[in-house]
């Protein structure tokens, strides 16, 4: 046996799995290229023609018989289907085998490399992706054409971890838990399609590996960790033990969390938070719903935009947001304004060279620029508010100027509306987010005007501490426990408080647990965030006295630095909480949280 080789990618989809490595290497196929003669071009055609109708015929066999659990994911399968008959993939290659003179499988190739190129040049991160699934649906042509098509996962002789380059969408859903026990990729991120899959296939994955496939052989035994997102290949027996000792230590944690993730957030002491779900897709609401969120806090609008080159039109916003609004009534939507510019950006909207774009025309600055870009949102916003209890939410109020102008426009769209005989909600509630300094300092005035705060602590933290979010060189400045953050939320949870609103934190700082006790000791009305951290953040709230809460920020805010800080808050989490699961003490954590890693 080798020596234990310890790797570490991102954890997709946390769990614990040990195993034989099976390693489906597909993608490395060479492929056949070839020049045809005149009279082969008839056949050749036919044959490609062939492997796309069968495609197609597996693609549909396989939504027919998509498990229940699954079938928010048939979209993705239905315009991989969509795109088999894409010209640029269909015509294109029809067009090469012809022109060209070469084999069905290398004019495929050369339809990819010229859509590749393509994607390349567009700059939004979404349509991006899709070059993605351009591959995943070209793969399966190929391995049509070269026979090489089946991957029975069911018909494997033993569970194995699979280890592969990458996995479609249409490879995942035919994994079966019984016969995979995780899988590690050398491709991938959190967000891909695959990691979401896992994660509602609740099958442990590490993806974004790199070289893994290059590094696995078949059959040699692997530890994936998607806790941690690590992988150890050809472990020692002590890290088996260890590893096995985790996974039932992780079992049961996750049946007591979920078990107990319906229940309220309500401290031991009666202190109650409401906990909500930040939600950026459609196909996250059965999560929302799954993890006992109650109510979406923050839905980040961009995903419409993202979506499509065209601007949304108002009924495609419309019923979008009216089905959100309808499958989590009776629990309330927060709608947030469109929020680009700064680092999101989408092919829709041009915002011009801007040398500094986090400081320039974004979020509520852009849709007060362009009336037209803002009417279409507040318009549908406003007729979804009839279908379950909707509210809006502004995001990067730097003043109180912006709100009044802000409220005037929806004034002015209620009366369109009225005018148009359109029903909507005529007491939406509007609120902000507070993510600018300048809007924490003038909280008091901002409270009289609007019905709630939200903190939005990744810009907050960005602007207060002068550090660009996405940029990794000061990642490790990015500090939540900053007093001058913490001083921040204070005052502005005062302001609110003392105008009778209520105020909720929706950035990542929420959805950590080892900060609950500092937010409910601030006194935060709400936590929203990803719908994964849900049961985590109930049950650490179930598990506290708002009473120490108070009294460890009251310590807390007289100290100086985020170092002394972080021990005080550390000292009071040993003392809690001494070997829990989601904190970083040690036990399973990097010690650095997730913040480390930002
Ligand atoms: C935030 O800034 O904290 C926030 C929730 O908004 P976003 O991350 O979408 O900018
Ligand atoms: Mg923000």
């Amino acid at each position: 046996m080798g020596e234990a080789k310890v790797i570490k990618g991102i954890g997709a989809s946390p769990g614990i799995a040990i195993g034989p490595a099976f390693l489906l290497d597909r993608n490395q196929q060479k492929v056949m290229k070839y020049h045809l003669s005149e009279h082969e071009i008839e056949a050749e055609k036919i044959r490609f023609r062939e492997a796309v109708d069968r495609a197609e015929e597996d693609l549909r066999q396989l939504i027919a018989e998509l498990p229940e659990e699954l079938h928010e994911h048939t979209g993705i399968l239905e315009s991989h289907l969509l795109m088999l008959r894409d010209s640029m993939v269909f015509d294109r290659t029809l067009r090469f085998i012809e022109s060209e003179r070469i084999n069905a499988e290398w004019a495929l190739n050369r339809s990819l490399d010229e859509i590749k190129l393509l994607f390349s040049r567009v700059k939004d991160q979404y349509l991006r992706e899709r070059a993605e699934d351009v591959k995943y649906v070209v793969k399966r042509i190929h391995d049509i054409l070269s026979g090489n098509h089946i991957t029975n996962f069911n018909n494997l002789d033993e569970p194995v971890v699979l280890v592969a380059r990458d996995l479609s969408p249409a490879d995942t859903v035919q994994i079966n838990q019984e016969n995979i026990l995780a899988f590690v990729t050398d491709m991938g991120s959190r967000t891909s399609h695959t990691a979401i899959l896992a994660r509602s296939l609740g099958i442990p994955a590490v993806v974004g590996l790199e070289d893994i496939t290059a590094r696995v052989l078949s059959s040699s035994k692997i530890i994936v960790d998607g806790i941690s997102g690590l992988v150890i290949l050809d472990p020692t027996p002590e890290q088996v033990r260890q590893y096995q000792a985790k996974k039932e230590d992780y079992h049961k944690y996750r049946l007591d969390i979920v078990y107990n993730s319906h229940l309220p957030a309500e401290s031991m002491d009666g202190f109650r938070v409401k906990v909500k779900a930040n939600m950026e897709l459609i196909e996250e609401l059965p999560s929302v719903i799954a993890n006992g969120a109650e109510g979406v806090g923050l839905l980040r609008t961009e995903f419409l935009y993202l979506r499509q080159k065209k601007l949304p039109s108002e009924e495609e916003l419309f019923s979008a947001y009216k089905e959100v609004a309808e499958r989590l009534a009776p629990y309330p939507v927060t709608i947030r304004t469109l929020d680009i510019g700064g680092d999101k950006f989408v092919s829709s909207v041009s915002l011009g060279e801007e040398l500094n774009p986090v400081l320039g025309l974004r979020a509520v600055r852009l849709c007060l620029s362009e009336p037209e870009l803002f009417k279409t949102q507040i318009r549908a916003i406003l007729r979804a508010s009839v279908y379950g209890e909707v509210n809006v939410l502004i995001p990067l109020v730097s003043g109180v100027l912006e709100i009044l102008q802000v409220k005037e426009f929806i004034e002015t769209t209620k009366a369109e509306l009225r005018e148009e005989g359109v029903e909507f909600d005529p007491n939406i509630k509007v609120g902000i987010m507070i993510e600018v300094p300048s809007a924490v300092m003038v909280a008091d005035l901002l409270a009289k005007e609007v019905d709630f705060f939200s903190i939005g602590t990744n810009d907050l933290i960005q602007y207060t501490l002068a550090i660009d979010r996405v940029n990794e060189a000061v990642a490790h400045l990015y500090e939540p426990l900053h007093p001058g953050v913490l001083r921040m939320v204070k005052k502005t949870v005062e302001a609110a408080h003392a105008s009778g609103i209520e105020v909720a934190m929706c950035g990542e700082m929420a959805g950590e647990p080892m900060y609950v006790p500092i937010l409910l000791g601030l006194g935060l009305d709400e936590l929203s965030m990803n719908p994964i951290d849900i049961p985590r953040i109930k049950r650490m709230i179930r598990s506290i006295k708002h009473q120490d809460c108070i009294e460890l920020v009251a310590s807390l805010l007289d100290e100086s630095t985020a170092v002394e800080i972080r021990e005080t808050l550390m000292a009071f989490l040993y003392r809690h909480f001494p070997d829990d699961y989601d904190l970083p003490l040690g036990r399973y954590g990097d010690g650095q949280g997730r913040w480390g890693q930002q």
